[in-house]
């Protein structure tokens, strides 16, 4: 149903009930206020008589626990109420959660590791915020993983990281960014080089344990951690080595009961592995609005969102004032490998670049990293892009959300570009 622009429309929910819409992907917005009674979006309680606005692409799902009244204002693509969704299962699963964080506390102890795991387009993103924002609501301040590089929901698409969660996501925008955890893994598919994301899964893992011990709050209220939706052959061996190396509690399977029944079958008895169905709303992505949903969050990363606007800084820096270099060799036939060299160690080298026209439009991480050794395994301070290149001057152009001078003159090129039209 397409509904005009200056309409207004007021939708009565029962309890238990949900109105999902979608905005229009072009330049359409939408707003969203809560009339009477009780409402929340993916689990972040909406305030009465304030205004929401959402913009193109936004999948929406307003679901109330008593009843409501709500008035929707602007061009929406769908808008329908469901009575059938799945929230009373993920609210129990949360409160599982808590049952685990209640023990961790008064025992001093780590409170659940929790990893979300099931196919493309299924809810995962989702249900983590779901149970990140009941367990902020209730007073903890658990860790949120994201290793879903596809999206990138911490950082940019092409990364993984950890986010401590102090209070919920804004409803229209998400969870605030500040001081998180990021390592770069410079592709959009974990498959493009599982050596790689393996090693950095462990490093992140690592790194995560610490801030676990130090924290006692953080500790109790333990990790929730999202994956990516490639779960066959090496991405379920990977989903597996994930679960490991985070030495998680609980996995939730959502909507898939091959993988429920593999990881059954596959994991340590004290892992415990819950099924979940899918949420009807879940919307569906076709592969160019993936390649939207990548572009923009890589836009919002520098210029912010329509509401949160940012301004990034845009300046030149001399070809022998940065080290540049890319994770990942071609691989050599078994013949030509050196002697002591494994067959994927390719995977893993360090290769130098030479500022040249092939880095045009690519994002680079600034790393972290002290020296060379390091850089693999380093988080990263953020990013920048090259959005020119002038071979004469020996000068490339970088946007940065930060102005100069770099934080580290060593930069890591992803595979990821951003065309800066702005
Ligand atoms: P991916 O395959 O990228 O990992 P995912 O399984 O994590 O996807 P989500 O990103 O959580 O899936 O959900 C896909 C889209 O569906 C999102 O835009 C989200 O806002 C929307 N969505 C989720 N649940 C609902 C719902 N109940 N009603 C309406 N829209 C929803």
């Amino acid at each position: 149903m397409s509904v005009d622009k200056k309409v207004l429309q007021e939708f009565t929910l029962e309890r238990d009930n949900e109105l999902r819409f979608e905005v229009e992907s072009k330049t359409e917005k939408v707003y969203l206020t809560l009339k009477s009674g009780t409402a929340e979006v993916f689990g972040t309680e909406l305030v009465k008589a304030k205004t929401y606005e959402f913009t193109a692409g936004a999948k929406v799902a307003v679901f109330t626990w008593h009843g409501c009244v709500v008035e929707v204002k602007g061009k929406t693509d769908v808008i329908y109420t469901a009575k059938e969704t799945p929230m009373v299962l993920y609210s129990n699963c949360h409160a599982a959660l808590e049952v685990m964080r209640v023990e961790a506390d008064r025992e001093n102890k780590r409170g659940p590791i929790a990893m979300l795991v099931g196919p493309c387009d299924v809810g995962k993103s989702t249900v983590c915020r779901i149970l990140l924002n009941y367990a902020v609501r209730m007073g903890r301040r658990p860790i949120y993983v994201d290793l879903d590089v596809g999206q990138g929901h911490i950082s940019i698409p092409g990364t993984i990281g950890a986010l401590m969660v102090e209070r919920p996501a804004v409803i229209d925008e998400g969870f605030s960014q500040e001081a998180p955890l990021v390592y770069s893994f410079g592709q959009k598919s974990p498959q493009n080089n599982q050596t790689l994301f393996s090693i950095l899964v462990q490093q992140l893992a690592i790194t995560v344990k610490e801030r676990l011990e130090v924290n006692k709050k953080t500790r109790a209220s333990g990790v929730i951690i999202n994956t990516c939706g490639w779960i066959k052959n090496a991405g379920y061996k990977q989903l597996i080595s994930n679960a490991k190396a985070f030495e998680v509690d609980a996995i939730f399977v959502l909507d898939q009961e091959r993988l429920y029944n593999e990881l059954v079958r596959d994991m340590p008895n004290f892992v415990k592995i819950i099924f979940m169905a899918k949420s009807g709303g879940v919307v569906e992505r076709s592969k160019s609005l993936r390649v939207e949903a990548r572009d923009q969050r890589i836009r919002e990363y520098f210029y912010g969102t329509p509401k949160n606007s940012l301004y990034p800084h845009s300046f030149d820096v001399k070809f022998s004032d940065v080290k540049i270099y890319k994770v990942g060799a071609p691989a050599l036939p078994d013949s030509c490998l050196p002697l002591g060299m494994k067959a994927d160690d390719h995977l893993t080298k360090l290769v130098p670049i030479t500022p040249n026209a092939g880095i045009l439009h690519h994002i680079m991480a600034v790393s972290f990293a002290e020296n060379e050794d390091d850089i693999i395994t380093s988080h990263v301070a953020g990013f920048v892009c090259v959005t020119n290149l002038d071979t004469e001057r020996q000068m490339i152009t970088l946007l940065s959300p930060q102005p100069k001078p770099l934080p580290n003159n060593i930069l890591v090129m992803s595979d990821l570009q951003f065309m800066d039209t702005h």
